[in-house]
């Protein structure tokens, strides 16, 4: 028996209704090979028996030759998209191939992404570049390594395979991982068709899987809603505060776990600008960086309305029950984001004067257009005894007298903490990162992965966003500002 025949897949979605997804046939692509491995995924999923390097053994998970326990399935969803309904969306061109049981590590998803059409490609080739598979690949580390939760993956699958988009690009494969990647669209779809039986199947199922301490409450359906609305309030304060930008915060790619999923225009933000707009096909900026927090409780309306049928037979009492839920996301974000944001000042201790300070700091750096990850990060440097010492620091704003006056502030604000310069740059260090995972890193990586199928610079990131709030002294290079040719990049929804 070899280490591919003991893999365990339950696959529970495939056994729900018809109307729930497509069976569908995932189809290879030319010279299908292995193009990077996540090794923390193989280790998380327990497939260390298993030889990727291998043609034979790789061809399980690069929809060559499937193993007879997969199941592969298209999901059948809905979605909001820039604010207008799509009554039927659905995987265009990801493929679930199982959901594979570990033995210490849960039950996993198991999606090839760019496999081929399926019933909901609507008219797409159902494919994915070489592009913007490395992207999802890294962001997920990258977001997972800095403590937001997010789909994993586990490797990249390159090909000989031209894809046209613009112009004509190599096409790959990634093998994304998630407990489940159910999306608050998945619920619009039934409530949308008016199939209210099914939009009950489809809580309970996720309700059973993932949320299994809600199962005998009398209100677990409003507790699910709960549930939700706190992990979403949560993974936005996330983002909010590492300067991440979706790009699509459609409802379709939402997911029902309070996961970052679906990776597309996304971007780190640099020089700090609220107004940041990381999509070039977003020319309303619906989804630019400020607008984030708000547009998830928009999602969550959506998703909240589409589970209103669950929650009581009168319309009126229901929609009560919604709205009341709904209210406690705005507190939840802001309580999550304010935490947050002292840590990456340094307060371990909360006082009437934080909130200010931060905000000023954020002004500052948005009129100077001072780079966000680099600024935090040399903050925990700050000096409360030595003013020279924070020249550095000083350094980086136009407006040096407006900083001055900031830090004299901030100065008297550490007074009142406990800890001293020393221990508060220890714990500084541990929330600002160091490294985040600039558009300009992927953009090398895919570069050379394109030009000379060399992948290497793939992995060489994958190994330094592990870390990102560590010194590496050897990647020193990532640490600081993009370079000129950076401003070139332009990422939009096509992938
Ligand atoms: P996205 O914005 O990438 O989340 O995609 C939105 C919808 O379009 C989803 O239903 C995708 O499955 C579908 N889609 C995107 N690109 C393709 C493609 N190349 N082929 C088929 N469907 C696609
Ligand atoms: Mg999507």
């Amino acid at each position: 028996m070899t280490a591919l025949d003991k893999l365990k897949f339950n696959n529970s979605f495939a056994r729900l209704p018809e109307e729930f997804f497509s069976l569908v046939d995932p189809q290879p692509l030319e010279n299908a090979h292995l193009a990077s491995l996540n090794e923390d995924v193989v280790k998380l999923l327990e497939l260390e028996g298993i030889d990727f390097s291998d043609p034979a053994q790789l061809a399980a998970f690069s929809a060559q030759e499937l193993l007879p326990d997969m199941q592969p399935i298209a999901q059948c969803y809905a979605g909001h998209q820039f604010g207008q309904f799509v009554p039927r969306l659905g995987d265009g061109r990801a493929i679930m191939l199982g959901e594979l049981e570990t033995k210490n590590n849960g039950k996993w998803d198991l999606q090839i992404k760019g496999s081929g059409p399926t019933p909901y490609s609507r008219g797409s080739d159902g494919r994915a570049v070489l592009r913007s598979t490395i992207r999802e690949y890294l962001c997920g580390e990258a977001m997972h390594h800095l403590g937001i939760p997010s789909s994993r993956a586990l490797c990249i699958i390159g090909s000989d395979e031209e894809i046209y988009r613009e112009q004509i690009e190599p096409g790959a494969m990634l093998l994304r991982v998630a407990p489940s990647h159910v999306r608050f669209g998945s619920f619009e779809y039934f409530y949308h068709s008016n199939h209210h039986d099914h939009i009950k199947t489809l809580a309970d199922h996720v309700i059973e899987s993932h949320y299994p301490e809600f199962m005998n409450a009398d209100d677990h359906y409003v507790k699910l809603l709960a549930e939700v609305i706190q992990r979403t309030a949560r993974m936005l304060a996330g983002w909010q505060t590492v300067g991440f930008s979706h790009g699509v915060m459609n409802t379709d790619n939402m997911s029902i776990l309070g996961l970052t999923i679906d990776y597309g225009p996304y971007g780190f933000m640099e020089a700090y600008d609220p107004t940041y707009v990381c999509n070039h096909s977003d020319h309303q900026g619906r989804y630019a960086f400020n607008q984030q927090p708000s547009i998830g409780l928009f999602n969550l309306s959506c998703l909240a309305q589409s589970l209103l049928p669950l929650f009581h037979d009168d319309g009126q009492q229901a929609a009560n029950l919604a709205r009341a839920e709904l209210e406690c996301y705005q507190p939840a974000y802001v309580e999550e984001y304010s935490q947050l944001m002292r840590s990456k000042l340094g307060f371990a201790t909360q006082r009437d004067e934080d909130q200010g300070i931060m905000q000023e700091l954020l002004e500052l750096m948005a009129a100077d257009k001072v780079d966000y990850t680099i600024l935090f990060r040399k903050l925990s440097r700050f000096s409360t005894i030595e003013e020279q010492y924070n020249a550095p620091l000083r350094d980086m704003f136009i407006q040096r007298e407006v900083f001055d006056s900031w830090a004299v502030k901030y100065t008297r604000r550490l007074k009142h903490e406990p800890a001293t310069d020393t221990q508060r740059a220890t714990a500084m260090n541990k929330v600002n990162p160091k490294y985040i995972l600039r558009n300009y890193m992927a953009e090398a990586a895919i570069r050379k992965a394109e030009d000379e199928k060399d992948y290497s610079e793939i992995d060489r990131l994958l190994e330094l966003l592990r870390k990102p709030f560590d010194e590496q002294p050897e990647n020193e290079q990532y640490a600081g500002l993009p370079p000129d040719w950076a401003q070139s990049i332009s990422v939009s929804c096509s992938s």
